[in-house]
């Protein structure tokens, strides 16, 4: 992992630095939130350690800063004094996805990150697909079209699904067929089934639709509300 260390105390911050490279990890190191905000916003990391009280941005405005300003999702363990348990809580709202009293145990930090980071990752991959009201969550399989859920063939699902990755890329018939039958068919019929059952299920009452046949070139999925 690449893991920057935000914390004034340089005892602390050399320990955690020696252990977390020693783990094998890519380390870097902030005294202070100045330094941290131009390193956090000019590199990327896969995790941050951010200790509360810091001379002059302290950790709350500084995680707040990454989140709302500078718009990383970074995951942000937060070090704190067992004497400021309601700056944890106010340390989640600036957007702290964990905290970690002092004194802390080293090997704690470093599973606290992995724990962060895979779930970050997790996040990333589970993230629902979206074109205007056609969403699709992968962590339940859930298809919703203007927020109810659709149910569709597995067939007509996933050429929705794939479909859905790239909202406005024109599908030939074929990488449409490469991506549900794993190669091109013998005749397009299988095909042109599952589409037509697709828009039967997707057209609006208004007659729009969001899957688009592009005559003689393939077909795409767009957004009927733009
Ligand atoms: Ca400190």
């Amino acid at each position: 992992m690449r893991i920057l260390i935000v914390e004034d105390d340089a005892d602390i911050s050399a320990n955690l630095y020696d252990y977390l490279a020693a783990r094998g990890h890519s380390v870097d190191a902030a005294p202070n939130g100045l330094v941290a905000l131009h390193l956090a916003t000019s590199q990327s990391f896969d995790a941050i350690v951010l200790d509360l009280g810091l001379p002059g941005i302290d950790g709350l405005t500084l995680a707040q800063r990454l989140r709302r300003d500078a718009r990383l999702s970074v995951p942000i363990l937060m070090l704190t004094a067992r004497d400021t348990l309601d700056d944890k809580l106010a340390g989640f709202d600036a957007g702290a996805d964990d905290y970690l009293v002092k004194p802390f145990a080293l090997k704690e930090v470093e599973a606290r990150l992995l724990a962060l980071v895979k779930r970050a990752q997790g996040r990333v991959v589970d993230a629902c697909l979206r074109l205007g009201e056609l969403e699709y969550d992968p962590a339940c399989g859930e298809l919703r079209w203007r927020k109810i859920p659709l149910l569709l063939p597995p067939k007509a699902m996933q050429l929705l699904v794939t479909m859905l990755r790239q909202p406005g890329h024109l599908f030939s018939r074929n990488e449409l067929e490469a991506a549900v039958w794993g190669e091109a068919q013998e005749t397009s019929d299988a095909l042109r089934t599952q589409l037509s059952q697709l828009r039967r299920a997707l057209t609006l009452d208004d007659g729009r639709c969001p899957l688009v046949t592009v005559h003689g070139r393939g077909y795409k999925l767009v957004d009927p509300d733009d």
